[in-house]
C-alpha cells in the first residue's frame, strides 16, 4: 500500500489517529513520506550501511549455555541488542527515523523523553548527522535524571524543561506535539516507542524488525529450525514488536511479552484512547489512566502499542507479569551465569524465562531479547540490594 487510507494504521480495533485536524495534517505528511521511502532501495541501503558501520549490527544470537544448564529445561539464546552503540535497541528506530527526517528535508528534530533514554538516543543520531535537536522533558524528570540531561547537552541537544502540569512525560508530550503542529514543514517529531497515532506504531516496528530478521536467520543457521518461543519485555512495546515481527506469521513460535506487575496494561488494561491512539490502558473506574510504577524506567507507561493490544486480544501473543523481586533476582542470575549484566527492562524477559524454561523439554528453544545493557542500572540495583 503506498497511499494513506483511513484503514491504514489499525490493528483490529486498536491504533488509528485521534488528533486535532492540524495535527492530522502533519501526521499524514509523515505517513506519506514513510510510505514513499520504506521500500526505496537507496533509502534501505543507507539504513543498512549505518546499522552496520555505526550501530554495530548484526549483533550476535548468543547461546546461554550456563543459564540453560542451571535452569535445566529449554535451550536459551540471547539476542544481543545490549551490544548496539548506546547500549540498547533504541538506536535502530532513531536511526531509521532520522534518515527519513533527512530525506524529508527537516532542519530540526524534536522528541520527548521521560527517563531520558530516548532523548539520549535521539541526541546521538542528531549529533552524528549534524541536525538541530530539541528534547522536551518534564521539569520534574530533568531533576531526577540530571545525568541524562547532561548527556543530551554533551551531544549538542537543547533540553527544554516543561514546567506545565505536573512536569512529567505527559506534559513533555503535549509541548512536543504543539511544536510539531507549528513547525511541521521544517521539523520532524522523532517518537521513541511503538505507540502514538499512525504512522508511528507501523514505522517504529518497521525499523526495529531488523531484530527478528537477524535472529530468524541466526537460529536457522545454528539450530536448523525456528525457536519455540520469543520472549521480550514490554514498555511501549518497540523492542518486543521488533523481536516478534518476523515470527508473527509462524504459528509454531509462541510470542511472549513481559510487563512489570505494576504497569500491566496488556494483562489488566481496557480499550481506550490515550495520547492520540486506541490501545489497552490501565484505568480507574472513572476511566482515568492509573499511575504506573516500575523499577525499570523504560517500562513505566500506562498504555501500550496498538499492535500488542491486538496480538493480545486475538490470542496470537501471550503477555505475563513479573514482580520487582523476580526482576532483581534475574538481573543477578544473568550477570553471574553468563557475564552479561542486562538492563532492568530486559531483566523482565529473563525473569519470565527463569520460570518458563524449566517447564519445557531440553530440545525446545527460547530466544530472549536482551533489549539493553545494565550499566545504567548498576547504581540503582546497588541501592536496592543494600536495603534488603
Ligand atoms: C526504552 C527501553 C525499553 C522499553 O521500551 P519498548 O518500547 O517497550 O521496547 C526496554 N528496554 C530498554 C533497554 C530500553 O531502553
Amino acid at each position: 500500500m503506498s497511499k494513506v487510507s483511513v484503514e491504514e494504521g489499525y490493528f483490529g480495533q486498536f491504533g488509528g489517529s485521534f488528533v486535532p485536524p492540524e495535527m492530522k495534517k502533519a501526521l499524514d505528511y509523515i505517513a506519506e513520506q514513510f510510505n514513499k521511502y520504506k521500500d526505496d532501495p537507496e533509502f534501505n541501503e543507507e539504513f543498512k550501511y549505518h546499522l552496520k558501520e555505526y550501530v554495530g549490527r548484526e549483533n550476535p544470537l548468543t547461546y546461554a549455555s550456563h543459564l540453560t544448564e542451571q535452569l535445566g529445561g529449554a535451550k536459551i539464546y540471547l539476542k544481543r541488542e545490549d551490544l548496539n552503540h548506546t547500549g540498547s535497541h533504541k538506536i535502530n528506530n532513531v536511526m531509521g527515523q532520522i534518515l527519513l527526517a533527512k530525506k524529508m528535508g527537516a532542519k530540526r528534530v524534536i522528541a520527548e523523553t521521560g527517563a531520558g533514554q530516548h532523548g539520549v538516543a535521539t541526541a546521538t543520531v542528531c549529533a552524528m548527522f549534524g541536525i538541530e535537536c530539541v528534547i522536551y522533558m518534564g521539569a520534574e524528570d530533568t531533576r531526577r535524571q540530571a545525568l541524562n540531561v547532561f548527556r543530551m547537552e554533551l551531544l549538542g541537544a537543547k533540553v527544554v524543561a516543561v514546567d506545565k502540569g505536573q512536569g512529567r512525560l505527559k506534559d513533555a508530550v503535549d509541548e512536543a506535539l504543539n511544536d510539531l503542529v507549528e513547525n511541521y514543514e521544517n521539523t520532524f517529531y522523532l517518537l521513541g516507542s511503538a505507540v502514538g497515532p499512525h504512522p508511528y506504531p507501523t514505522m517504529v516496528k518497521h525499523f526495529h524488525s531488523v531484530i527478528s530478521e537477524e535472529s530468524k536467520r541466526q537460529i536457522l543457521e545454528k539450530e536448523g529450525r525456528l525457536p519455540d518461543a520469543v520472549i521480550a519485555c514490554v514498555g511501549g512495546g518497540s523492542n518486543a514488536i521488533g523481536a516478534f515481527a518476523h515470527y508473527i506469521d509462524e504459528p509454531s513460535v509462541r510470542l511472549i511479552g513481559v510487563e512489570p506487575d505494576q504497569a500491566a496494561a496488556l494483562t489488566k488494561g481496557k480499550p481506550a484512547v490515550i495520547h492520540g491512539f486506541k490501545c489497552l490502558v490501565l484505568m480507574d473506574e472513572e476511566g482515568n489512566p492509573l499511575p504506573t510504577y516500575s523499577i525499570a524506567a523504560g517500562l513505566d507507561y500506562p498504555g501500550i502499542g496498538p499492535e500488542h493490544s491486538y496480538l493480545q486480544e486475538s490470542g496470537r501473543a501471550e503477555y505475563y507479569t513479573v514482580t520487582n523481586e523476580e526482576v532483581l533476582a534475574a538481573f543477578q542470575t544473568l550477570s553471574r551465569t553468563e557475564g552479561i549484566i542486562p538492563a532492568l527492562e530486559s531483566a523482565h524477559a529473563v525473569a519470565h524465562a527463569v520460570k518458563l524454561a524449566p517447564t519445557l523439554s531440553k530440545d525446545q528453544i527460547l530466544i530472549l531479547n536482551i533489549s539493553g545493557r545494565g550499566d545504567k542500572d548498576v547504581e540503582q540495583v546497588f541501592d536496592m540490594l543494600k536495603d534488603q
